[in-house]
């Protein structure tokens, strides 16, 4: 009680009231105009039913009043900052219950209503779409409309206004489309200003006095004793201004309508108010689930070390993560948008539409090895990519994407294994390993073919005493050098390995069938690793000579096991070893004896050529009418113990070892003599003279000079002199040869494509060489008369020849039966012992010069 009265003297005090009324409690109210609840004009300070209600409780309870006039809003604020005491018509809200109190009796019962200038505006709150209403500023209403029409979606503009007047002015003047006021305000005032209630009722309210927070609890509950006293009473000052101000004296009760309303309204509010809570609440979820999955993925997606893409069907790029804009050098917005052409050369670009179109046309994925190489970057990079297509809702391919991951390391890194896995690190020829798969795959492949190989285990000799002595970075030096050696000897599809150490080994493939030419070309073969291994070496500046040791096994000793056969090599290897170094060993004691009647044969041979023992025999070539119009000198070896050698026994060894070529010199030199010698003879000048020539011969590339050369020396004339080639020898590296011949034939030298019908020749083939002759070989002859194959191709060649123009020789004629059938046929050129054997030339000379052509005449003679 003490500190209010001290309140109340001290306020008299500020307010320079006179002495005698400081006993009486000076209240400030706020005073505005709100008719009929608050009038507050010139006449009356405070009136309506508030202003009344207060003056007669004042009245009652002895206060004095104040009125403090404001507009509503400042009213609050002044209550607020204590520059007034006491509010009237103060709607009670729990926000407000905060920071101001108010008695517990409500003085009136309201609600808030829209008044419009047509009645009909609007019906209910949805109408208010685009609506612009008049609401006063700070007012609940104002929280409250705004929260409803947010809640049903009515976008509606609220206009703040600051007296309920201004707000009716402005709905009467059209500016906004309704006005919100309290019914009771609106009921009082809306004709006035040519306005209607609209059913939009709102915000049922209980109006009360209201004062600051904790200041004046005691006037409040004065207030509240006097109202809950006179409202109870029949007739009481409240009963009274009720009648005088509503035409009723019980306080309004708000419409049931407005209870129905209102429920319904809160109902479906509520209802909506939940739905659409939790339909944010989803939307909350899922665009927070969207975006967490979003940056989850992104966040995987750049951070993989793989390149990820989408294209579309144009392949363009619609997606690309971070580690192609890496790539392409470029941030991954730039990509988008570009094709492959943007950053590839156009090979590559080629490539990448290629497997692109695959996975749009087909709709497949596939999964493949691409090869990048990038503008600027010499490297070709390879990569693993998957592609699949992708898809709209109708199935339709739309585009496709695309994960492709670099593996040009592990792709290195396996070529590197595999060089570790099967080549020998020092030398980088094929180890044990590798020659061992490679060895059963040719052992298998020579179980189909039929046709021979053979595996030279190779170890140097003397080389632990190079290591031992030199030490081994200079043993290391002299394999390096000797592993050169050997390949420079390989055949192509030959196999050299390093096993370990100082031994090597030579896989032979594809050698002929036939023992004997097999093992001329191994002992060729192996001849030559041996000459290029025993010249000298140099090592540490010095020159050192150092042999090697060759066991020899053949395919067929070890019927297809690849061990056996490396045991048996490597055995042979040891007798070599034995047998005196630097030399090699068959497995085979055959083959080894065959080998060095080779070895003897071969060296007698040069010896042979040294001395002039080999010469030339000659047979005669008859016409239709058994004249002479020719011969062919074959060679012959005038042994000094074995007599007259054959050419079968020493041309093939010739052949093999490369003494063919001194020999085949030698012997054209001679048979250009000879034809020289009958060119100055008229009785013999005519004749032609035919000289065989071997493979080696023919592809040396002087052999066009040599025979120039010969032809010079002897002064034979070209036109006369002809030469033999087989069909094998046509095989390779035609086209060198085919110019070869054309030279010598520009010259005037014929040709003759010997033992026709045995190997293999094509039409055309035939034709692009410049040939005069074809000699059907002497096998078809010699059946002609009981093998009716055998006459079907001769006449097939004889029709051959006269279609390619060229003439036809029957080599090896014996009977006149064979001779008479080749007539029949249309040959018109023959050789063959029914005419005349191989011979030393001065008979076939005798013969011509002593005119005895009639002794030629093949009725006559026979066999
Ligand atoms: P070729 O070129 O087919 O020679 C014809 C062979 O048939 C010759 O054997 C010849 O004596 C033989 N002959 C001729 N008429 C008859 C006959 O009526 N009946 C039978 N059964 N055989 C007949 P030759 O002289 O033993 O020569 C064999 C092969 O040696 C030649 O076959 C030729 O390929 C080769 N040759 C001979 N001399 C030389 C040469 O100087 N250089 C080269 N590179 N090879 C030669
Ligand atoms: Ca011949
Ligand atoms: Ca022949």
């Amino acid at each position: 009680m003490l500190p209010r009265l001290f309140n109340a003297c001290l306020c008299c005090l500020l307010l320079g009231l006179p002495a005698p009324l400081l006993a009486q409690l000076q209240l400030r109210v706020g005073s505005y105009d709100n008719p009929p609840k608050v009038i507050s004009n010139a006449q009356h300070p405070l009136g309506g039913i508030f202003g009344e209600l207060l003056e007669e409780i004042a009245q009652a309870e002895g206060w004095q009043l104040h009125h403090v006039p404001c507009q509503w809003q400042e009213c609050l604020q002044a209550l607020q900052d204590g520059r007034i005491d006491l509010m009237p018509d103060v709607a009670w809200s729990e926000e407000r219950s905060r920071v101001m109190d108010f008695h517990a009796t409500p003085v009136l019962y309201s609600w808030s209503q829209l008044y419009s200038r047509k009645s009909q505006a609007a019906q209910s709150l949805l109408d208010l779409q685009g609506a612009r209403i008049a609401v006063l500023q700070g007012s609940v209403q104002q929280h409250y409309l705004a929260e409803q029409l947010a809640a049903f979606a009515v976008q509606a503009e609220l206009v703040p206004v600051a007296s309920l007047q201004e707000g009716f002015n402005l709905a009467r003047d059209g500016q906004v489309d309704a006005a919100v006021a309290n019914f009771q305000y609106g009921n009082y005032q809306a004709r006035d200003y040519q306005l209607h209630s609209t059913p939009i009722m709102f915000m049922p309210a209980r109006l009360f006095y209201a004062s600051a927070k904790g200041r004046q609890a005691g006037v409040l509950n004065a207030i509240e004793a006097r109202l809950r006293q006179w409202q109870a009473m029949e007739d009481s000052p409240y009963t009274r201004i009720l009648q005088r101000w509503t035409g009723s004296t019980a306080q309004p009760l708000i419409p049931p309508l407005l209870w129905w309303l209102l429920a319904s309204l809160a109902a479906l509010l509520l209802v909506s108010l939940a739905a659409s809570a939790w339909l944010r609440q989803q939307v909350r979820e899922k665009t927070r689930h969207l975006q967490a999955s979003e940056e989850r993925l992104n966040t995987i997606l750049d951070t993989v070390e793989a390149c990820i893409y989408i294209k579309d069907r144009q392949g363009r790029y619609q997606y690309a993560n971070r580690k192609i804009a890496e790539l392409y050098g470029m941030p991954q917005a730039t990509i988008l948008g570009l094709d492959d052409s943007a950053f590839f050369d156009s090979h590559t670009v080629a490539q990448l539409r290629d497997n692109d179109r695959r996975v749009l046309l087909d709709g497949q994925r596939i999964e493949l090895e691409e090869n990048l190489c990038m503008p600027g970057d010499s490297r070709v990079h390879v990569y693993l990519t998957v592609k699949l297509p992708l898809r709209n809702a109708q199935g339709e391919v739309i585009g496709l994407c695309g994960i492709s991951t670099d593996i040009s390391e592990h792709k290195q890194n396996q070529a590197q294994i595999h060089r570790l896995a099967f080549y020998d690190s020092l030398t980088g020829l094929p180890n044990r390993r590798l020659l061992q798969e490679r060895l059963q795959h040719a052992l298998a492949q020579q179980q189909r073919s039929g046709l021979e190989g053979a595996l030279l285990f190779i170890d140097l000799d003397h080389f632990k005493n190079i290591n031992d002595t030199l030490g081994h970075a200079v043993g290391d030096q002299l394999l390096m050098q000797v592993a050169q050696r050997l390949s420079s000897c390989l055949r192509q599809g030959d196999t050299l390995a390093r096993l370990g150490g100082d031994e090597f080994v030579l896989m032979l493939e594809n050698l002929p069938r036939e023992r004997s030419r097999a093992l001329a070309e191994i002992g060729t073969v192996a001849n030559k690793l041996l000459g290029t291994l025993s010249q000298p070496y140099e090592l540490l500046g010095q020159p050192r000579s150092s042999g090697a040791s060759i066991g020899i096994a053949l395919f067929s000793d070890a019927a297809g096991n690849p061990e056996d056969l490396l045991k048996r090599a490597d055995l042979a290897m040891y007798e070599a070893k034995s047998g005196g170094r630097n030399t090699l060993r068959f497995f085979n004691p055959h083959m080894q004896a065959q080998l060095l009647a080779r070895t003897q044969l071969e060296a007698d041979m040069r010896r042979g050529l040294a001395a002039g023992e080999f010469i030339l025999h000659y047979q005669a070539q008859v016409d239709v009418q058994g004249r002479v119009v020719g011969a062919e000198a074959l060679a012959r070896w005038q042994h000094p113990q074995q007599g007259l050698v054959a050419p079968g026994a020493f041309i093939p060894l010739a052949e093999s070892t490369g003494l063919i070529r001194p020999l085949g010199r030698y012997l054209l030199q001679q048979a250009c003599q000879r034809l020289a010698s009958w060119q100055a003879r008229p009785e013999l000048a005519h004749l032609r003279l035919a000289v065989n020539v071997s493979m080696p011969q023919l592809h040396h590339e002087a052999f066009v000079e040599e025979v120039l050369d010969c032809l010079q020396h002897s002064g034979a004339h070209a036109a006369g002199l002809e030469l033999e080639l087989t069909e094998s020898l046509l095989a390779e590296d035609t086209e060198r040869l085919i110019e070869r011949m054309q030279r010598l034939r520009q010259h005037g030298v014929a040709f003759t494509l010997d033992d026709f019908g045995t190997g293999f020749s094509s039409l055309s083939y035939l034709k692009r060489l410049p040939l005069a002759r074809l000699k059907i070989d002497r096998s078809f002859i010699h059946d002609l008369l009981d093998d009716p194959n055998d006459a079907a191709i001769v006449r097939t060649i004889l029709a051959l020849g006269r279609s390619l123009d060229l003439q036809v020789v029957a080599e090896g004629v014996e009977s006149c039966a064979q001779h008479q059938a080749l007539v029949e046929a249309g040959c018109t050129l023959f050789q063959g012992y029914l005419f005349a054997r191989p011979d030393q030339p001065e008979r076939l000379e005798q013969a011509l010069m002593a005119q005895a052509l009639a002794q030629f005449k093949p009725a006559e003679r026979g066999e």
